[in-house]
C-alpha cells in the first residue's frame, strides 16, 4: 500500500510502499476513502505525543469501506461503509464496560497507538466495540470530518457541557473545533459567541449561527468582553484550540456555576496552565476535559445530521490527494485556514 511515513519526530515525512495489513482475529483492515489532516497529527509528528512509536503512519480521522474482517468479528462484513472514533476502546475494561470507551484504559488510536490512515489501508482493533455504520447519504470527506473534531464538540456541548436551548456557549478557537461546537450548540438552541484571532474565521462563525463574536486582537479583556457580551458571562465555555491564555479566558468569562470544557491539547511546555482556582470554588464553576467520542454515541450525533439540524459538510474546506497530504501536515500549525482539509484521493 501507499504510506505517508515517518523515521524521526519533526522531519520531512515521506511517501512510501508498505506491505499491506492484515486483519487481527478482533479486527478489520478499512481501505480508506477519506482521512481529515488535523492538529493532533502535527502535535504527533513533532514529538508530543508519547504513544507514538517510530517509524510512524498518521492519520485517525477516517473513513471508508471494510475488505477483510478477522475470525472473531461479528457486526460487520467486506463492504461495509465504516468510521471509528479517534478514541477506541478495548471493550472489557471498567470504562469501557460502564459505556465511556473514550476514556478506555487501554485505547487503541489509529495514527498515534498504531497506524493510521495516511495510506491506502489502515488496521482497526476490536472492531465490534469500535466502527459506525455510516448511512448511505453521507460521503466519505463528511464522514472522516466526523471521527475527531465534530464527534469531539458534540460531546463537548452535548454530554459534558450539558448546553441546553436559551443558555450562552462561548467557544474560543474558531479551528475545526470550534466551528464545530458553534453549529452544534446553536442547534440546540443556545446563544454563541465566538472568540477568534482572525476575522476570516469569524465570518465563518457568523455564517454558521454565532450571535455575537471576539476578535481577541481587538480588545484588551477577552473574558470581560464575553461577559458584557452574555448579560453577566456564559453558561458553557470552551477552549477549542488549546492554549494557555484561552483556558484562562474560557473559565474567566463564565457566570456563577458555568461549566468549563476543555477539548483544545495543552501540550509541551503549556501542559499546566495556571487556573483560578479561588474563582472555581466561589463560584462553584466546573471544570471538565472532553476525550472524543464513543461509537454509541454516534446515532444521537448522526440522526442530527439526517434530520439537518447538523451540517458538517460545510465544514469541509478543500480536499487533497495522499501526495498534498505532507506538506498539509507539516504546516498545520502555520496555515489551519478555515474549515477541515480532507485527503480524499490515494
Ligand atoms: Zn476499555
Ligand atoms: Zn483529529
Amino acid at each position: 500500500m501507499r504510506a505517508v511515513l515517518y523515521d524521526a519526530f519533526g522531519a520531512p515525512p515521506r511517501l512510501v510502499q508498505l506491505p499491506d495489513p492484515t486483519p487481527e482475529p478482533h479486527g478489520v483492515v478499512i481501505e480508506v476513502r477519506a482521512t481529515g489532516v488535523c492538529r493532533s497529527d502535527w502535535h504527533g509528528w513533532m514529538g508530543h505525543d508519547p504513544d507514538i512509536r517510530l517509524p510512524h503512519v498518521p492519520g485517525h480521522e477516517l473513513a471508508g469501506v471494510i475488505v477483510a474482517a478477522g475470525r472473531e468479528v461479528t457486526r460487520w462484513r467486506v463492504g461495509d461503509r465504516v468510521t471509528v472514533p479517534f478514541v477506541c476502546g478495548c471493550g472489557t475494561c471498567h470504562e469501557c464496560r460502564t459505556g465511556n470507551h473514550q476514556v478506555c484504559e487501554a485505547q487503541f488510536q489509529p495514527g498515534f497507538t498504531h497506524w493510521g490512515s495516511f495510506a491506502t489501508f489502515v488496521s482497526i482493533h476490536r472492531a465490534d466495540v469500535n466502527l459506525v455504520r455510516l448511512p448511505d447519504d453521507l460521503d466519505f470527506a463528511t464522514a472522516a470530518s466526523l471521527g475527531c473534531r465534530f464527534a469531539t464538540s458534540f460531546r463537548a456541548v452535548v454530554d459534558q457541557g450539558r448546553t441546553s436551548a436559551g443558555e450562552w456557549v462561548a467557544v474560543h478557537g474558531c479551528g475545526g473545533v470550534g466551528l464545530s461546537a458553534i453549529q452544534i450548540a446553536c442547534a440546540l438552541g443556545a446563544s454563541v459567541v465566538a472568540v477568534d484571532l482572525s476575522e476570516e474565521r469569524l465570518a465563518l462563525a457568523r455564517a454558521l449561527g454565532a450571535a455575537a463574536t471576539v476578535d481577541a486582537r481587538a480588545v484588551p479583556d477577552v473574558a470581560a468582553a464575553v461577559v458584557a457580551l452574555t448579560g453577566g458571562g456564559a453558561h458553557v465555555s470552551i477552549d477549542a484550540l488549546g492554549h494557555p491564555t484561552t483556558c484562562a479566558n474560557s473559565i474567566g468569562n463564565l457566570r456563577r456555576r458555568g461549566r468549563h470544557v476543555q477539548v483544545g491539547l495543552l501540550l509541551g511546555d503549556q501542559a499546566t496552565p495556571a487556573i483560578p482556582m479561588a474563582r472555581v470554588i466561589a463560584w462553584e464553576l466546573e471544570l471538565r476535559g472532553s476525550h472524543g467520542m464513543q461509537a454509541h454515541r454516534y446515532d444521537a450525533m448522526l440522526a442530527m445530521i439526517r434530520t439537518g439540524s447538523l451540517a458538517p459538510a460545510r465544514l469541509v474546506g478543500r480536499t487533497i490527494t495522499l501526495d498534498q497530504s505532507i506538506e498539509a501536515l507539516v504546516t498545520m500549525d502555520r496555515f489551519e485556514g478555515s474549515g477541515v482539509t480532507v485527503v480524499t484521493a490515494f
